[in-house]
């Protein structure tokens, strides 16, 4: 399977987030959590807006699970989803607006040749301004997949990306509407402890920190060892 590569921009800004130094990685889980709160947004004023009834608010919700021995950390909902083509447009290329106002800030910057210090300082100064939405996932993780399937659809496909080299589009089996992002956690440093992000405590802690204004219920399942 031939890899497709990212847009210049996010392959930028992904180099950013995969070396990153900030402290403060834990962030990627405020990142997942609002992302999978907007899709359920969006499933729900699209049933409105279309009078379509089988859809029920209080069906939706977030789904958290940690499974040490894949060393994976999955986030879900069943929210509108994504198609093929909105995988590739929507996670191959930065559209979004505080991306935007990162690329004019930083639009003078000469990110080639700078050394990997500067890089690293560059992008705890772009997390700390704009938060970077999905590619914040690569903070914790070294490889990402994602499979989503469209309201209203029948097909599923797989997103799978391990870093800027690039990432595929696949087809894929899914139940329901909604997508799963599974998280392959790094391998613990002497710096960073990765493997606390499997941990309930960990979890609900920062869910409680970050995401404490979603109106979705998010629930947990962590496999006690
Ligand atoms: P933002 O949320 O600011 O638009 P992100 O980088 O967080 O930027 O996400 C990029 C895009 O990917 C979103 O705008 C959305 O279209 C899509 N996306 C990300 N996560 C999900 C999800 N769980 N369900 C549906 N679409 C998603
Ligand atoms: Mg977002």
């Amino acid at each position: 399977m031939a890899k497709k590569q990212f847009k210049a921009e996010s392959k930028k800004l992904l180099d950013l987030m995969i070396n990153s130094i900030y402290t403060h990685k834990e962030i990627f889980m405020r990142e997942l959590i609002s992302n999978a709160s907007d899709a359920l947004d969006k499933l729900y004023y699209q049933s409105l807006q279309s009078g379509d009834t089988g859809i029920k608010r209080s069906d939706f919700v977030i789904d958290i699970a940690a499974d040490k021995d894949a060393r994976t950390l999955t986030i879900s909902d069943n929210g509108i989803g994504m198609s093929e083509e909105e995988l590739e447009s929507n996670l191959g290329t930065i559209a979004r607006s505080g991306s935007m106002a990162f690329k004019e800030e930083h639009a003078g910057d000469a990110a080639e040749g700078d050394s990997a210090e500067a890089q690293a300082r560059r992008a705890t100064d772009i997390i700390g301004q704009f938060g970077v939405g999905f590619y914040s996932a690569f903070m914790v993780a070294d490889r990402v997949t994602v499979t989503s399937r469209l309201y209203g659809s029948d097909q599923a496909f797989c997103w799978e990306s391990a870093g800027a080299d690039g990432y595929t589009v696949t087809p894929a089996e899914k139940t329901g509407n909604g997508t799963d992002i599974v998280l392959h956690l790094k391998e613990d440093t002497e710096g960073e402890n990765y493997s606390r992000f499997m941990e309930e405590y960990t979890i609900r802690e920062l869910i409680r920190k970050y995401s404490d204004y979603i109106r979705y219920p998010i629930k947990m399942m962590v496999e006690k060892q």
